[in-house]
């Protein structure tokens, strides 16, 4: 149902006829009047409720209880408002940051937060349950949940003991959705917290301090192809709006940026040979064939290679 249907039927649901003379009145009121009647919180309720029904629909084109990679774009720009936060949990120590982990050989892609066996775990903003899944024994993310928040994000909470909502429930901010674990590739207790928007990874401590328990700005401002930012509320209320010709200049400028690194990769035709490396492995890397590589080198395909001999590719 579209918004303004809810709204009519709600300020009708508002007027009962409890009498004939009453019906008439009514009637005879100009429609203005009675649309003044219905209070503006009863509507912003209205809405806030098909929100959470739908949460960040201009965003997200498909709902799914499975995890998603999404192959939607991005938007050039999107202002993720931040002030509904709360922690998803008490504790407030950090056991490990987002980013590369080299005793695993892998990226984290979020932040890992130290809480004991049974811990209640909280949602971050209120939203609506997307995915409640357990990946099994020490695999991932063990037991997890997924929300999708109205302010476009998806925050995930692994390695739970215990999940306590069911997919497509709706949650409050800092209401109880599991309890904290060691589930899944887990070496200790601990919540593995993460922040997505559309798939996109974000540092979750890019937008809050869990020591302070706090968010670091009312706004985090992503931009696809710009710097994304925090803001307080009134600075964003004072950005442009975002248009079709400022998300085609985004575009024209990253055209430009490519076509850039396109000619200095051109510019740097030589390479230098590193050992494991073939007369067919080199070719390859530089999109050429390896006839045209001893042709440059002035070497034949026999050749054997030493590690550190510079060689051209184009
Ligand atoms: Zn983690």
């Amino acid at each position: 149902m579209n918004k303004l249907a809810i709204i009519f039927l709600s300020i009708a649901s508002l007027f009962p006829s409890h009498s004939k003379a009453q019906d008439l009145m009514a009637r005879q009121a100009p429609i203005d009047t009675k649309l003044r009647a219905v209070d503006s919180v009863s509507i912003k309720r209205l809405l806030k409720t098909e929100e959470m029904a739908d949460p960040a629909i201009d965003l997200y084109q498909t709902w799914s209880n499975e995890f998603v990679n999404y192959t939607q774009a991005l938007p050039a720009e999107h202002r993720i408002d931040l002030r509904d936060f709360h922690m998803p949990c008490d504790s407030r120590v950090v056991n490990s940051h987002y980013g590369y982990r080299r005793q695993f050989g892998r990226n984290h892609y979020g932040t890992d937060i130290k809480v004991y066996l049974g811990d209640t775990i909280r949602a971050a903003f209120t939203g609506k349950v997307r995915v409640v899944k357990d990946q099994g024994r020490r695999k991932g993310y063990g037991k997890y949940i997924i929300i999708r928040h109205p302010n476009g994000l998806e925050t995930t909470y692994g390695h739970l003991s215990k999940q306590l909502v069911k997919e497509d429930q709706m949650v409050k901010a800092g209401e109880p959705i599991g309890l904290g674990g060691n589930t899944g590739f887990s070496t200790g207790p601990h919540l593995h917290f993460e922040t997505r928007l559309l798939g996109e990874k974000i540092d979750p401590e890019k937008l809050f301090c869990f020591e302070a328990g706090d968010i670091r700005g009312d706004y985090y401002v992503y931009r696809r192809y710009g710097r994304s930012q925090l803001m307080a509320a009134h600075d964003v209320s004072n950005l442009p709006e975002e248009t079709e010709q400022s998300v085609e200049k985004a575009e024209e400028s990253r055209a430009f940026q490519q076509q850039q690194m396109a000619s200095r990769q051109n510019r740097s035709k030589v390479y230098k040979v590193r050992s494991g490396d073939t007369l067919g492995k080199i070719a390859k890397k530089h999109g050429i064939t390896v006839d045209r590589l001893c042709r440059l080198n002035n070497i034949s395909k026999n050749k054997t290679l030493r590690p550190g001999q510079i060689l051209k590719c184009s």
